[in-house]
């Protein structure tokens, strides 16, 4: 039996959804559903500020729908990246392809919303059916909503910043963060008096533990994650073999981190 397409299954893109069910009743979100399901909704376009598509109803001409979203201006965008980039969790799992989980309280500090309210939201059709959302527009909720679920970074496009953008913008403004720590940390020694080292010293005594080193207690555990780095990576621009490339190195990596948990990879010294 084929198994009904679920269209949110992450937490941003149901809370997308839930603005869908807020505006109207079970019999259009039901056919709007139907719609979805069926693959009335095509071309569907996303750009900064709206979402375009066509959905093929009752006339033999597709009719023409959008949802408009406010983008959020140069300087609002500035202090989101600034503020995202001193985390260097939010950082790394964005990084990752992920949406941090508590990605929402940056946005509240700004007094914004990452997924739109539903006051922001507005939505045409020119379709007869009066009143909106009609039964292709909630079509079109559902289909986009879809698409957000498998990609989260359509939000932050139709917010007005496309993935290659952030990503490039966190990066910069997160090793200008790390720099700007480093600086200061070296600051403060100089400060503190903290003894500067010359290269002899540090070469000299590289190997030894210092008296007051405490206890390093290490432990090793195979990672959770399935190889979303290299996913999120891709494929090598050459490389002839297509998907070959990451399930191997997905195994590569599961199989390294396990002789490291077990101990079997360290080299006897003996
Ligand atoms: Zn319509």
């Amino acid at each position: 039996m084929a198994r009904r397409q679920i269209f949110a299954t992450n937490w941003w893109s149901q809370k997308f959804l839930k603005i869908l069910e807020f505006m109207t009743g079970d019999t259009r979100l039901q056919r709007g559903r139907s719609y979805a399901r069926k693959g009335a909704v095509s071309n569907l376009t996303i750009l900064p500020g709206i979402v375009v598509a066509k959905v093929s109803g009752s006339r033999s001409k597709p009719y023409q729908t959008d949802l408009q979203v406010p983008v959020f201006d140069a300087a609002t965008w500035q202090k989101i990246i600034e503020i995202l980039s001193a985390r260097a969790e939010f950082v790394a799992k964005l990084l990752s392809g992920k949406m941090p989980d508590n990605i929402e309280d940056v946005f509240k500090t700004l007094n914004i919303s990452l997924i739109p309210k539903i006051k922001e939201i507005s939505i045409q059709c020119n379709c007869p059916d009066g009143e909106l959302p009609c039964k292709h527009l909630a079509a079109v909720f559902y289909v986009w909503s879809s698409q957000f679920d498998q990609d989260p970074f359509l939000i932050f496009e139709l917010r007005g910043k496309n993935k290659a953008q952030l990503l490039y913008e966190l990066s910069a403004a997160r090793n200008q963060h790390v720099k700007t720590a480093l600086s200061d940390e070296q600051t403060d020694n100089l400060e503190t008096g903290f003894p500067e080292k010359s290269i002899f010293d540090i070469k000299n005594n590289f190997w030894d533990f210092a008296s007051e080193t405490p206890a390093i207690n290490i432990q090793i555990a195979p990672p959770k994650d399935k190889g979303t780095l290299v996913k999120s990576l891709g494929t090598p621009p050459d490389w002839v073999d297509g998907e070959a490339f990451i399930d191997a190195v997905v195994e590569i990596q599961r199989q390294v981190s396990l002789l490291i948990a077990t101990g079997k990879l360290f080299v006897d010294k003996k």
